[in-house]
């Protein structure tokens, strides 16, 4: 089987992360999330987190140039030899057409662009209750999928919080970026044949269900 290369796309707070999440885990791929990369560099306060956090906390993207590097360098290691997953990248055409230089360049090439979408009312719910956590990044959601003990991760007992752009007044702006910028992916994916639609408003293993069997018919 060749490398299995999938890219995640959708608005923000629809769900896909956790759907990436699950996936990798499923299939025992790397789950490559460009928001967890930022948000670690930003807690370990490296110069490239000091210079993403502006841009973050304003709900903004980071600029082009240092989301690419940071992917390009984290696809090239051996874990990735089997394939990944990318989860919020590319977010623009620019990045994608950056990700598929570096990857013909290697002879390899994106299997399927997976998008997800919903209401804007549904993905104003998930986000405004998206809790995640501080200590190892699993998300969980106050009304949908409550911890077991509020303000504590399942997975490693860490402490929850809400991030600063999940909190209502920063989601507008999310919205209106990923409608300019991240938008104009959809048809230049669907154009070149890579997307596959998921209607994301069901309950998660339906969701994930539909995406599973896609995923088993791309490897077959
Ligand atoms: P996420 O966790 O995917 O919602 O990402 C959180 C934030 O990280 C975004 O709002 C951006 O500021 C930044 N970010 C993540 N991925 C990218 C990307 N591919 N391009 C630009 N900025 C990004």
């Amino acid at each position: 089987m060749s490398k299995l290369i999938l890219v995640f796309l959708g608005p923000p707070g629809v769900g896909k992360g956790t759907q990436a999440a699950r996936l990798a885990k499923d299939l025992a791929l790397p789950h490559i999330s460009t928001g967890d990369l930022f948000r670690d560099h930003l807690k370990r306060e490296t110069p490239l987190g000091l210079k993403a956090k502006g841009y973050m906390n304003e709900g903004r993207l980071v600029p082009d140039e240092l989301v690419v590097d940071l992917v390009i360098d984290r696809i090239a290691n051996p874990d990735c030899a089997k394939g990944f997953i990318l989860d919020g990248f590319p977010r623009t055409v620019n990045q994608d057409v950056a990700l598929e230089k570096a990857l013909s360049g290697r002879g390899e090439k994106i299997a399927a662009a997976l998008y997800f979408d919903a209401s804007r009312e549904t993905i104003v719910e998930r986000i405004s209750g998206r809790r995640t956590c501080r200590a190892c990044g699993a998300m969980s959601h106050t009304r949908f999928a409550p911890t077991k003990v509020e303000g504590k991760c399942d997975a490693c007992g860490g402490e929850t919080y809400q991030r600063v752009d999940d909190a209502a007044e920063k989601v507008t702006e999310r919205l209106k970026v990923y409608d300019e910028q991240t938008g104009p992916l959809v048809p230049h994916y669907r154009k070149r044949g890579l997307l596959k639609e998921f209607d994301a408003a069901g309950g998660v293993d339906e969701i994930y269900a539909a995406l599973k069997g896609y995923v088993e018919g791309l490897k077959a």
